[in-house]
Protein backbone atom coordinates (compact mmCIF):
# COMPACT_ATOMS: atom_id res chain seq x y z
CA UNK A 1 0.00 0.00 0.00
CA UNK A 2 1.87 3.52 -0.76
CA UNK A 3 2.51 5.61 1.77
CA UNK A 4 -0.19 8.46 0.23
CA UNK A 5 -3.09 6.12 0.90
CA UNK A 6 -1.89 4.71 4.04
CA UNK A 7 -1.25 8.52 5.28
CA UNK A 8 -5.01 9.34 4.24
CA UNK A 9 -6.33 6.43 6.11
CA UNK A 10 -4.11 7.12 9.27
CA UNK A 11 -5.42 11.14 9.40
CA UNK A 12 -9.23 10.22 9.06
CA UNK A 13 -8.60 7.25 11.33
CA UNK A 14 -6.96 9.65 14.13
CA UNK A 15 -9.84 12.25 13.30
CA UNK A 16 -12.63 9.57 14.04
CA UNK A 17 -11.12 7.56 17.07
CA UNK A 18 -8.70 10.18 18.76
CA UNK A 19 -9.52 8.21 22.38
CA UNK A 20 -7.41 5.09 21.19
CA UNK A 21 -4.17 7.52 19.98
CA UNK A 22 -2.62 7.45 23.87
CA UNK A 23 -2.84 3.63 23.93
CA UNK A 24 -1.90 3.41 20.10
CA UNK A 25 1.91 5.55 21.13
CA UNK A 26 2.54 3.58 24.19
CA UNK A 27 1.66 0.07 21.83
CA UNK A 28 3.75 2.24 19.48
CA UNK A 29 6.47 2.87 22.28
CA UNK A 30 6.76 -1.08 23.44
CA UNK A 31 7.26 -1.65 19.64
CA UNK A 32 10.03 0.66 19.31
CA UNK A 33 11.74 -0.99 22.32
CA UNK A 34 11.42 -4.52 21.01
CA UNK A 35 12.42 -3.50 17.36
CA UNK A 36 15.76 -2.04 19.19
CA UNK A 37 16.61 -5.53 20.49
CA UNK A 38 16.01 -7.12 17.46
CA UNK A 39 18.18 -5.13 15.93
CA UNK A 40 21.07 -5.89 18.45
CA UNK A 41 20.75 -9.78 17.78
CA UNK A 42 20.48 -9.09 13.71
CA UNK A 43 22.71 -6.20 12.72
CA UNK A 44 26.52 -8.29 12.97
CA UNK A 45 24.31 -10.84 11.34
CA UNK A 46 22.89 -8.62 8.23
CA UNK A 47 25.89 -6.99 8.08
CA UNK A 48 27.54 -10.14 7.13
CA UNK A 49 25.19 -11.95 5.11
CA UNK A 50 23.31 -9.70 2.85
CA UNK A 51 26.04 -7.67 1.12
CA UNK A 52 26.95 -11.09 -0.93
CA UNK A 53 22.70 -12.19 -0.92
CA UNK A 54 22.08 -13.48 -4.18
CA UNK A 55 17.89 -12.57 -4.25
CA UNK A 56 18.38 -9.28 -1.73
CA UNK A 57 14.47 -9.19 0.42
CA UNK A 58 14.55 -5.82 -0.13
CA UNK A 59 14.98 -5.48 -4.04
CA UNK A 60 12.62 -7.86 -5.05
CA UNK A 61 9.80 -5.14 -5.54
CA UNK A 62 9.28 -1.37 -5.86
CA UNK A 63 6.71 -1.43 -2.57
CA UNK A 64 6.77 1.35 -0.20
CA UNK A 65 7.58 -0.65 2.28
CA UNK A 66 5.83 -3.60 3.70
CA UNK A 67 3.39 -1.27 5.56
CA UNK A 68 0.19 -2.40 6.71
CA UNK A 69 -2.52 -0.36 8.50
CA UNK A 70 -0.99 -1.76 11.82
CA UNK A 71 2.12 -0.90 11.55
CA UNK A 72 2.14 2.38 9.82
CA UNK A 73 -0.10 3.92 12.31
CA UNK A 74 2.05 2.71 15.01
CA UNK A 75 4.66 4.07 13.20
CA UNK A 76 2.70 7.36 12.76
CA UNK A 77 2.46 7.66 16.64
CA UNK A 78 6.58 8.09 17.25
CA UNK A 79 6.99 9.58 13.58
CA UNK A 80 6.05 11.61 10.93
CA UNK A 81 4.80 10.23 7.28
CA UNK A 82 7.81 8.91 5.70
CA UNK A 83 7.40 10.95 2.30
CA UNK A 84 10.99 12.46 2.39
CA UNK A 85 12.65 8.96 3.34
CA UNK A 86 12.26 7.09 0.09
CA UNK A 87 16.01 6.56 -1.41
CA UNK A 88 16.42 8.81 -4.86
CA UNK A 89 17.67 7.65 -7.96
CA UNK A 90 15.30 4.50 -7.31
CA UNK A 91 16.27 1.63 -9.63
CA UNK A 92 12.55 0.17 -10.57
CA UNK A 93 12.51 -3.20 -8.92
CA UNK A 94 13.55 -2.36 -5.14
CA UNK A 95 11.65 -0.87 -1.92
CA UNK A 96 11.23 3.02 -1.87
CA UNK A 97 13.16 3.09 1.29
CA UNK A 98 16.29 0.85 0.50
CA UNK A 99 19.01 3.35 0.06
CA UNK A 100 22.76 2.78 -0.40
CA UNK A 101 23.31 2.20 3.31
CA UNK A 102 20.40 0.17 3.62
CA UNK A 103 16.29 0.72 5.11
CA UNK A 104 16.18 4.50 5.48
CA UNK A 105 13.44 4.02 7.57
CA UNK A 106 14.16 4.66 11.50
CA UNK A 107 15.83 1.05 12.78
CA UNK A 108 13.17 0.74 15.66
CA UNK A 109 9.74 0.76 13.76
CA UNK A 110 9.68 -0.63 10.26
CA UNK A 111 7.00 -2.77 9.08
CA UNK A 112 6.41 -5.77 10.55
CA UNK A 113 6.88 -7.99 7.74
CA UNK A 114 10.44 -6.33 7.41
CA UNK A 115 11.39 -7.57 10.96
CA UNK A 116 9.73 -11.03 11.09
CA UNK A 117 12.57 -13.03 9.50
CA UNK A 118 11.89 -15.37 6.98
CA UNK A 119 15.51 -15.93 5.23
CA UNK A 120 16.79 -19.38 6.39
CA UNK A 121 20.42 -17.87 6.66
CA UNK A 122 19.65 -15.24 9.15
CA UNK A 123 17.67 -17.99 10.78
CA UNK A 124 20.67 -20.61 10.87
CA UNK A 125 23.17 -17.97 12.02
CA UNK A 126 20.96 -16.86 14.95
CA UNK A 127 20.65 -20.64 15.96
CA UNK A 128 24.75 -20.23 15.77
CA UNK A 129 25.19 -17.95 18.03
CA UNK A 130 22.27 -18.71 20.40
CA UNK A 131 20.04 -16.13 19.91
CA UNK A 132 17.12 -17.56 18.02
CA UNK A 133 15.33 -17.99 21.40
CA UNK A 134 15.78 -14.70 22.10
CA UNK A 135 14.35 -13.16 18.64
CA UNK A 136 11.92 -15.61 18.52
CA UNK A 137 10.58 -14.35 22.39
CA UNK A 138 10.96 -10.53 20.70
CA UNK A 139 8.97 -11.45 17.59
CA UNK A 140 6.19 -13.58 19.77
CA UNK A 141 6.14 -10.03 21.85
CA UNK A 142 5.16 -7.98 18.94
CA UNK A 143 2.97 -10.35 17.17
CA UNK A 144 0.67 -9.98 20.40
CA UNK A 145 0.73 -5.98 20.09
CA UNK A 146 -0.16 -6.27 16.71
CA UNK A 147 -3.07 -8.68 17.53
CA UNK A 148 -4.09 -6.02 20.27
CA UNK A 149 -4.45 -3.15 17.51
CA UNK A 150 -5.68 -5.38 15.37
CA UNK A 151 -9.33 -4.54 16.15
CA UNK A 152 -9.13 -0.97 17.31
CA UNK A 153 -8.76 -0.65 13.40
CA UNK A 154 -10.54 -3.62 12.11
CA UNK A 155 -13.98 -1.39 11.62
CA UNK A 156 -12.31 1.58 10.86
CA UNK A 157 -10.02 0.86 7.68
CA UNK A 158 -12.87 -0.13 5.62
CA UNK A 159 -14.19 2.20 3.25
CA UNK A 160 -17.69 1.00 3.55
CA UNK A 161 -17.62 1.87 7.03
CA UNK A 162 -16.16 5.29 7.08
CA UNK A 163 -19.00 5.96 4.94
CA UNK A 164 -21.27 4.03 7.17
CA UNK A 165 -20.05 6.49 9.91
CA UNK A 166 -20.27 9.61 8.13
CA UNK A 167 -23.70 8.80 6.93
CA UNK A 168 -26.50 11.38 8.12
CA UNK A 169 -29.70 10.13 8.25
CA UNK A 170 -32.55 11.99 6.18
CA UNK A 171 -34.68 14.08 9.03
CA UNK A 172 -38.04 12.97 8.89
CA UNK A 173 -40.61 15.68 7.93
S1 LIG B 1 17.76 -10.96 5.07
FE1 LIG B 1 18.24 -12.82 3.93
S2 LIG B 1 17.08 -12.64 2.01
FE2 LIG B 1 17.22 -10.59 2.92
S3 LIG B 1 19.03 -9.66 1.98
FE3 LIG B 1 19.65 -10.59 3.93
S4 LIG B 1 20.42 -12.60 3.40
FE4 LIG B 1 19.17 -11.87 1.67
S1 LIG C 1 13.52 -3.28 5.50
FE1 LIG C 1 13.25 -1.19 4.71
S2 LIG C 1 14.12 -1.26 2.63
FE2 LIG C 1 13.70 -3.37 3.25
S3 LIG C 1 11.63 -3.85 2.49
FE3 LIG C 1 11.46 -3.13 4.62
S4 LIG C 1 11.07 -0.93 4.46
FE4 LIG C 1 11.90 -1.61 2.51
Amino acid sequence: MGIEFLEQKFQRYISICPHNREYLRATALRVSRIQTEMRILLDDITQQWCPMCKAPCCQCLPVDGWFTECDYFLFRMLYPAPVDLRAVGHDGKSCFFLGERGCRLPSDMRPFPCVKVNCKNVIEELKRYGRLDAFTALNNELEQLQEKVYPLLADIVSYTVFQAQNYEPPVST
